[in-house]
């Protein structure tokens, strides 16, 4: 039985250097005086999610740090995406992203004339409850819309394979494209569903009520579902049973939610103060990663709002929400259960400059009774590069947690 440990990652924390203010980056110009004690205390590094210079997600690299290898594990966006919407995705499924979309059938071919169906914001669910469930060939479909335009499908059935192309033409005035399957009678199958599926779609959505309406007020009608970027749903080893160690989660937005789910964590009910964006109730989110440290070894913590403004191209923002992520960790530490080990860390770059996400490493704090301080007092991107911890991969970090915190096994005699 080891200790207690805490991830807290606090998402695309990692930054360029920002002219405007003096070339520091944002991290580094905000004033972090918790952060900085930690790191004072503690020690410091830089860390590549998944390998030096790779442009990691977010789903990526939460596997990553979790100790998935994202390159076995992550099997293509239809899968998270699922998971990211709330769909309770089992391994073997073969599932999509998809956009409600706008097309005009002209005879032989249907044309989509917006890929984004107007960009649609209401009616989604109802639109698609009408196809969720469809079951066609003896494969049940499974329908969930997502933000705005966005939804995912899962194929459920036997013999499916994953290997199949696109249907949306990912371009207006094209004509909706046949999906094709790969080798083999499993994608073949696959595709055939599909390609079913696309036209039930549009049987059930063209003169639906809300696209009724929706044409009425002069707007595009979502008549159709697109599917895209096709992947087989992972068998991810349970992560108690993988570490022995009973993991919880607490996660502002839904695709970390479903990947840590997936992984076999438990996931925390936050309250709706809990918004993901930079006017998130902090003090709620980590008052919920307290009570989940009291009842498991393992808690992720993931803080949404400095990958928002770094989205956003907002230094600006970026800094004060730092510092305000900052101000909510005020007593924090002392808080935690007794000889509790901490990593506070980001899970990529996004830079301001870049407003996406960049292969820039991100800093990491180490903190707890067993670790190691060096030098390094300022939590930054600079600072921690010269820390005892030195440089270190996304997988790396969990082995380390586990072993200062009395978890790991003994490779050997
Ligand atoms: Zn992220
Ligand atoms: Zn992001």
């Amino acid at each position: 039985m080891g200790g207690k440990i805490l991830m807290l990652i606090l998402d695309g924390v990692g930054d360029r250097p920002v002219e405007e203010y003096g070339g520091r980056t944002p991290l580094e110009a905000a004033r972090t005086p918790r952060l900085d004690l930690l790191a004072t205390r503690g020690e410091t590094g830089l860390v590549d999610p998944i390998a030096p210079g790779v442009r990691a997600g977010s789903d990526t690299a939460h596997l990553a740090l979790l100790g998935y290898d994202p390159y076995e594990y992550y099997t293509g966006r239809g899968p998270f995406e699922a998971l990211g919407v709330g769909m309770d995705v089992k391994p073997g499924d073969i599932a999509f992203r998809c956009n409600f979309a706008t097309v005009e059938d002209r005879g032989r071919e249907l044309i989509v004339t917006d890929r984004r169906a107007g960009r649609i914001t209401e009616g989604t669910a109802a639109l698609a409850a009408a196809v969720n469930g469809v079951v066609i060939d003896g494969v049940k479909c499974l329908v969930k819309e997502s933000t705005a335009h966005r939804a995912a499908l899962i194929l459920r059935g036997k013999g499916l394979g994953a290997v199949v192309t696109d249907v949306d033409p990912h371009a207006d005035g094209a004509p909706v494209r046949l999906a094709a399957g790969g080798a083999g009678t499993a994608n073949q199958k696959t595709a055939a569903v599909v390609n079913a599926f696309v036209h039930r779609s549009y049987e059930a959505l063209r003169d639906h009520a809300v696209n009724r309406a929706r044409v009425a007020a002069g707007e595009r009608p979502a008549n159709i579902i697109l599917p895209r970027g096709g992947g087989l749903a992972p068998h991810i080893p349970p992560f108690t049973q993988r570490y022995g160690v009973r993991g919880a989660a607490v996660v502002e937005v839904g695709l970390i939610r479903g990947i840590a789910r997936y992984c076999g964590l438990d996931v925390a009910a936050l309250p709706p103060s809990v918004t993901g964006g930079l006017d998130s109730d902090l003090g709620a989110l980590l008052g919920a990663t307290l009570s989940a440290l009291a009842s498991h070894d393992f808690v992720l913590a993931n803080i949404k709002g400095a990958d928002v403004a770094g989205h956003d191209g907002d230094a600006a923002a970026k800094i004060s929400f730092l510092e305000k992520a900052d101000e909510a960790l005020e007593g924090f530490v002392g808080k935690l259960p007794a000889g509790t080990h901490v990593a506070v860390l980001g899970d990529h770059s996004t830079p301001v400059a870049v407003q996406d996400h960049s292969g820039d490493a991100v800093p990491i704090v180490f903190y707890g009774p067993a670790v190691r301080p060096d030098e390094t007092a300022t939590f930054g991107e600079r600072p921690c590069a010269k820390g005892g911890a030195g440089r270190l991969r996304g997988r790396d970090v969990l082995p380390i947690l586990l072993n200062l915190a009395g978890w790991a096994e003994k490779f050997g005699a």
